[in-house]
């Protein structure tokens, strides 16, 4: 069975103020298996705090996986050398702390800068010299994922935060020059429904290299309350063996440096209070599981939950 998580961000207005040891606890009483958490943040954290984390983890039988957006100073496709070495060192030290705390997936938008875009429109050429760019520094940091049994992901998303990887078929390409047992792809739903031609197709695409998944609406609202194919996904991951983790990634709260950064002009949680959120994670999180083990009908449940 897939393990089901939540991303860190859900209930936050701000990616650097979560109360992590008060989250995990309530994600585990939800009924989630993983908690994704911000690697700038936990990389950054010293042992005891580390060890304090993972306690936390394992007493509440929860797995950790890392998330990352490189800010542009870190931007593995950079054109000056000095802010690739900064993106190298950094990834490096999150990398290292993985094993501390028993996460083994990094993902995310780890192969360039997040929403680091070209200020002008690029060519071809362009864009595979900045690929080119970015692979070299990748294939340094993947022997450092191989000694830290971390599959290092890298997310496809939508045209307006990235230029590199925008499909799965452009990831797939990416892989075979990364050609490491570790690197693995990130597909997730709300960014797909942007660009792919055909969603399920997408994770047929990317077959054995998927290893890890995020979810939420076309609108970024808790998995089953919109119109995604969620049963043909569910029934596409099976196809292809896919055993990793289903990371549910909602974006429903103005506000702060979460709302500016996805985009989100609207309150999508019709005003909702932090046990009404609750609520919704686990309304979302059991329909998600019934699709997964084909239990349950697959029709959007918003209408009769919200
Ligand atoms: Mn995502």
């Amino acid at each position: 069975m897939n393990p089901i998580g939540m991303h860190y961000g859900f209930w936050s207005h701000n990616w650097d103020e979560i109360a992590y040891i008060p989250l995990m606890e309530k994600l585990a009483w939800l009924g989630f298996d993983i908690c994704e958490v911000a690697s700038a943040e936990w990389g950054y954290y010293d042992d005891a705090r580390l060890r304090e984390l993972k306690a936390c983890a394992d007493h509440n039988g929860l797995g950790i996986t890392y998330s990352i957006g490189l800010e542009a100073k870190y931007d593995l496709a950079s054109d000056d050398p000095a802010v690739r070495e900064n993106g190298i060192r950094h990834v490096t030290r999150i990398l290292e702390s993985m094993p501390k705390v028993g996460a083994a997936i990094l993902n995310g938008v780890s192969y360039a800068g997040w929403q680091s875009m070209p200020t002008w429109g690029i060519t071809m050429d362009e864009k595979r010299r900045k690929e080119d760019l970015s692979v070299a520094g990748m294939k340094q940091l993947l022997k450092v994922a191989e000694d830290n049994g971390v599959l290092y992901c890298c997310e496809v998303v939508n045209r307006f935060e990235q230029y590199l990887l925008n499909t799965a078929e452009e990831a797939v390409a990416f892989m075979q020059r990364l050609d490491s047992p570790n690197a693995k792809i990130l597909l997730d739903t709300f960014h797909m429904n942007i660009e792919e031609d055909d969603m399920v197709e997408a994770i047929r695409t990317a077959g054995p290299y998927l290893g890890h998944f995020h979810t939420g609406e076309n609108n970024r609202r808790t998995p089953g309350t919109g119109k995604l194919p969620w049963k043909e996904m569910a029934q596409a991951l099976k196809d292809i063996h896919y055993e990793g983790a289903l990371v549910m990634e909602p974006f429903v709260r103005m506000g702060g440096q979460v709302g500016r950064d996805v985009s989100l002009w609207r309150d999508l949680s019709g005003g909702a209070d932090d046990a009404k959120l609750d609520q919704d994670a686990a309304a979302s999180l059991r329909w998600l599981r019934g699709v997964m083990e084909g239990l349950l009908r697959y029709k959007s449940f918003r209408a009769t939950s919200l």
